[in-house]
């Protein structure tokens, strides 16, 4: 089986009935990135920036950055390459700037914490910009959106970065700027911010974890967390429906990308494409290639009639 996957790696994730979904991987670490490729990802979906800020003692330079960025923008060349922006607070914390809240989750996270640390922010930026040179294929994401003053505010950053460097010298352009929708209010903001961005990548794992109002790291509820949920699936599934109104590229980048159940579904919303680890490429490509977008369709609108998850997985799990 393992071997058959393997040759799927050139082949399109196009459903028998004549359906395209786009399949990236998510990655951050530089193990990642040959991994990506050789599974026939056909784009970096999530570059989580965080995790190169994690492996040093302290807060990377512009060059270190520029380094790093320009590694996978080079290894992918041709393709996108999605990084978001530094995405640390709740559960993820630099060893050099740490910090404590009562309530971690709802506190300093995403793009609260960089427009908060500009100086840090504009650096990241400045490495983005200046790592994209002559390579064209940069996608800039932001994390933990939820309001829209937040957008307009990196927008003007974008723009200072982008003077300062021309005034250096440097050839830049700017890149398409999407969102994180990962927070129930951005998914209620969609109509301001459609006009402001690019394109749209849902977090998953976050999506259900403020949604669902569940940390999935404790024991005594994370039983739970499930990506089936029935209120989990209409919120997905409005933000496709909105993506789709307002002409919006839209990806899901969470584990629910990974889940062969949860994307049998999601084929059935007709999403256009999914980001996941590398090593979860075949497998869903496979299931891609098999089951047709039609009998996906049929079986989300059974889904969307149920009221408990595991009637959800038992109706999936008959159609596989
Ligand atoms: C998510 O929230 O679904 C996501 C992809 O981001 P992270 O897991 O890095 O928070
Ligand atoms: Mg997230």
């Amino acid at each position: 089986l393992f071997a058959g996957l393997e040759e799927l790696r050139d082949l399109p994730a196009l459903t028998p009935d004549g359906f395209r979904i786009k399949l990236y991987a998510n990655t951050g670490l530089m193990a990642d990135i040959s991994p990506g490729l050789k599974h026939g990802a056909e784009g970096v979906g999530l570059y989580r920036s965080e995790i190169p800020f994690m492996e040093h003692d302290h807060f990377p330079t512009e060059e270190q950055q520029l380094q790093t960025y320009r590694q996978v923008l080079k290894a992918y060349a041709g393709k996108p390459v999605t990084i978001r922006t530094l995405d640390i607070g709740g559960d993820k914390l630099l060893p050099y700037f740490r910090f404590s809240e009562e309530n971690p989750y709802l506190g300093w996270r995403g793009i609260r914490f960089t427009l908060d640390n500009r100086p840090i922010f504009m650096t990241q930026l400045r490495a983005f910009l200046r790592a994209a040179e002559g390579l064209h294929n940069l996608k800039i994401l932001l994390p933990m959106v939820s309001r829209v003053d937040e957008l307009e505010a990196f927008m003007q950053l974008l723009d200072d970065a982008c003077a300062q460097l021309d005034g250096e010298g440097i050839d830049i352009e700017k890149p398409p700027v999407g969102i994180m929708v990962e927070v129930p209010a951005a998914v209620n903001l969609l109509p301001f911010l459609a006009k402001r961005i690019d394109f749209v990548s849902i977090g998953s794992n976050d999506l259900a974890q403020y949604l669902l109002a569940l940390d999935r790291n404790n024991s005594r509820v994370s039983h739970m967390f499930d990506n089936l949920h029935p209120a989990m699936l209409r919120e997905v599934y409005r933000i496709v429906t909105e993506c789709r109104k307002f002409d919006l590229p839209l990806s899901l980048c969470g584990e629910m990308a990974a889940d062969p159940l949860a994307v049998v579904l999601l084929l059935g919303m007709r999403i256009e494409a999914l980001s996941m680890s590398a090593y979860s490429l075949p497998k869903i490509k496979w299931l891609i290639r098999t089951l047709p977008a039609e009998v996906a369709e049929q079986t989300l609108q059974e889904a969307l009639l149920l009221e408990h998850e595991n009637l959800v997985r038992d109706l999936v799990k008959r159609v596989l």
